[in-house]
């Protein structure tokens, strides 16, 4: 019998629905989170004791305007408050910045392998997505700058790149930044700023004073290990944060979120020691992969990428086999995220033990 649905817009039937992971089994009763580059280091009492004592209150709404967060965001970078707007994570920022500009015929341009959730939320907002191929696993400014239309209304630049690691340096930032219209917004997604170690400026934030239509995204879900309370932000122009705070879904910050974020950013410099240590376990990593005959591209973010092609899926199975999740890109690569010291070691036996015949 024929059953009437909702009719939806079509591009739905083109998104997939949510498909957790193939199961990790445990071994020795433990798995090795190493897919989601989230923070090995367990919760700071602080910040915990901070998360503690919001609970206590969520009776009431949160902040609307999270006035108090806002400002020390702002204190830390040395920037007026009115550059700063908050999202629910900041693919919630990503999400307004796109609805903002989705009218018809408008285009987001970015690099492709990058991070799998740009084309998700472009298509959501009816943008149309277009992809630039990565060089050497690096961004291809050059080909990028010549991709943009007149169609081209936001440019989003991951950087360090995910999945790939690769990160930019400021110069050849600025050429491509001299070569996009100024009605074209350049969003530098920094979710890995705080692992950068290259020589020179790690962010693109000291750039934004001079240019309106650039902006950066950070997050707490990486180094400030706030992953589960979905937590981002931006800097930019006045005019571009008033804008995305209209957008923002109203109380999508929670009491608890904006709590461990300001206890967060108290705690800094213990969070920016526990990143040290993540990029000392990186080098570690990446050199006895490279020992061991891998070829890895240099990393400035908090994983590492194994081009293993068609291979991916297979060493995948392995490593759950072993215990140890990592992120798979069929065809294209497996994503491993730096861990503690014990889980990179068993990711390291997994690697080593992989035969070279089928990288
Ligand atoms: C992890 C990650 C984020 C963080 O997203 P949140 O919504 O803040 O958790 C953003 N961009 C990239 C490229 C990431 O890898």
């Amino acid at each position: 019998m024929f059953r009437p649905r909702p009719r939806l817009r079509s591009v739905f039937d083109r998104i997939a629905s949510y498909r957790p992971d193939e199961a990790v089994v445990p071994v020795a009763g433990r798995v090795c989170a190493l897919g989601a580059n989230e923070s090995p280091h367990g919760v700071l009492p602080d910040i915990a004791a901070a998360v503690m004592a919001a609970a206590g209150t969520v009776n009431r709404y949160p902040d609307f305007g999270a006035s108090e967060l806002i400002a020390q965001i702002a204190r830390t970078h040395g920037v007026p408050e009115e550059r700063v707007a908050l999202g629910a994570g900041s693919v919630a920022l990503l999400q307004m910045a796109l609805q903002a500009i989705a009218e018809p015929g408008a285009e987001v341009l970015y690099a492709w392998r990058s991070f799998e959730l740009y084309p998700v939320l472009a298509d959501l907002a009816g943008v149309r997505s277009v992809r630039v191929p990565l060089l050497n696993e690096a961004l291809d400014l050059p080909a990028m700058a010549a991709a943009v239309t007149r169609h081209t209304r936001i440019i989003i630049i991951c950087n360090p790149n995910n999945p790939t690691g690769t990160a930019l340096g400021q110069a050849e930032l600025r050429d491509f930044l001299d070569l996009v219209p100024a009605d074209c917004l350049v969003l530098i997604d920094e979710a890995y700023a705080e692992y950068v170690r290259h020589p020179g400026p790690r962010s693109a934030l000291s750039l934004c004073r001079e240019r309106p239509n650039l902006a950066v995204l950070r997050t707490f879900s990486k180094a400030y290990g706030l992953a589960g309370l979905r937590i981002g932000y931006l800097v930019g122009d006045p005019f571009v944060a008033a804008q995305l705070r209209k957008a923002c879904l109203p109380y999508s910050l929670s009491t608890v979120a904006q709590a461990a974020a300001l206890a967060a950013l108290k705690a800094q410099d213990q969070l920016l020691a526990q990143v040290d240590e993540t990029v000392a376990e990186r080098a570690r990593v990446r050199q006895a992969l490279l020992a061991a005959g891998w070829d890895i591209p240099r990393s400035e973010a908090n994983f590492l990428w194994l081009r293993l092609g068609e291979a991916s899926a297979d060493f995948a199975r392995s490593c759950a086999r072993a215990g140890i999740h990592v992120r798979t890109f069929p065809g294209e690569g497996v994503r491993v995220s730096v861990g503690s010291q014990a889980d990179n070691d068993a990711f390291l036996a997994a690697a080593v033990a992989w035969p070279a015949t089928a990288r």
